[in-house]
């Protein structure tokens, strides 16, 4: 039989097709979202199902329901989006976070957390590990952010040490796919669109910064593997792809996908913007049995098919 299981940040890229996912295995979801950056669009196809529904709820407020399972994924995630109302991003970050907890202890329901990278900071680890504890700017551009996800990391262990909450927190790496938003600002998003419509690839920096991209339903795999551990399992988990690109390796790999006549030019790097970026996904794979399939160019041509439907 199966679950009844809540998505908070449902109607987004990943929660979007997490909560597909979930239906597809034969579970009943909710999703929980105030559609600041998710869009009904990504979820209207799954409307008609009498296993979803939808619930316009922000996580800085109390919720209550009855669930076997949380999967708590309602934050922004894009740089620009995140900053956009950084106190917001923080309030979500943490009362999100204390108030899915709270309810994870009244129902004694399992909770996943969608923490980040940006736990690392700009790292002087590399790759990174779990063990490694970061180098975060508490203060800067990104701190709303990445200190969100750090807090709300204490506050999922403090619940399972204090109230026995059963928690799971899997740390998500540079994750991209189809039903991402075409204007999150993300740089996979970007670089598609702009060579889609032959504008400027703006590569931030000299493109010499890397990053490893892991493809959503490879991510979304490990996700609700990480869900299904046993009790004893709590994480954090890194989830990933370990094949790393540099920057301007992507902007080259799409203009060559696309065809597209778009020219590269260069902006400055944006503050605390991190240099490297890799996970060690050693933990995932002996915990999980785990790690990605699919290759950069083969999810990026799915990628570049979707957003093509957007222009
Ligand atoms: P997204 O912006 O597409 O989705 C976030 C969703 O949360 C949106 O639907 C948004 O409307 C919702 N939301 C935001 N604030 C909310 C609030 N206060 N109350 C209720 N809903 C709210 O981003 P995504 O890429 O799907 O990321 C999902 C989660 O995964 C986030 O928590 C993010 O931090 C984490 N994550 C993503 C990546 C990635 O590469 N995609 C990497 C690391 C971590
Ligand atoms: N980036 C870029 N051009 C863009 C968007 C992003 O060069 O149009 C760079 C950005 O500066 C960063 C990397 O691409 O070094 C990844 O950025 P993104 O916003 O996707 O995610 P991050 O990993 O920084 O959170």
């Amino acid at each position: 039989m199966g679950k009844r299981i809540l998505v908070t940040g449902g109607a987004g890229f990943l929660g979007s097709n997490l909560c597909e996912k979930l239906l597809n295995d034969g579970n009943e979801v909710i999703c929980l979202d105030n559609f600041f950056t998710g869009n009904k669009k990504n979820i209207v196809h799954l409307m008609n199902n009498p296993y979803f529904e939808v619930i316009r709820h922000d996580v800085t407020m109390p919720y209550f329901i009855e669930v076997d399972e949380i999967y708590n994924l309602a934050c922004p995630a894009s740089p620009i989006q995140y900053q956009y109302n950084a106190i917001k991003t923080i309030k979500t970050s943490v009362m999100g976070a204390i108030n899915m907890l709270g309810l994870a202890k009244r129902i004694r329901a399992k909770i996943l957390q969608a923490s980040t990278s940006e736990v690392y900071g700009d790292p002087e680890v590399h790759p990174q590990t779990e063990e490694y504890w970061g180098h975060v700017n508490p203060i800067g551009l990104r701190s709303c952010y990445d200190e969100g996800k750090r807090c709300a990391e204490s506050l999922f262990f403090n619940y399972h040490r204090q109230n026995n909450v059963r928690i799971k927190v899997l740390r998500i790496f540079n994750t991209y796919g189809p039903k991402m938003d075409k204007e999150d600002g993300r740089v996979v998003s970007n670089f598609i669109m702009q060579a889609l419509t032959k504008k400027d690839i703006t590569i931030f920096g000299d493109g010499s910064q890397t990053r490893s991209f892991c493809y959503v339903d490879d991510l979304l795999d490990g996700m609700v593997k990480l869900m299904n551990t046993g009790d004893e399992v709590t994480g954090p988990v890194n989830a990933g792809n370990p094949v790393e690109f540099t920057i301007l390796q992507l902007a080259e790999i799409v203009i060559r996908m696309t065809g597209s006549s778009s020219k590269i030019i260069y902006e400055p790097l944006p503050a605390d913007d991190p240099l490297q970026r890799k996970p060690d996904i050693t933990k995932a794979q002996a915990l999980l049995n785990w790690e990605p399939k699919i290759p950069l160019e083969e999810g990026l041509k799915k990628t570049i098919e979707y957003f093509k439907t957007k222009i």
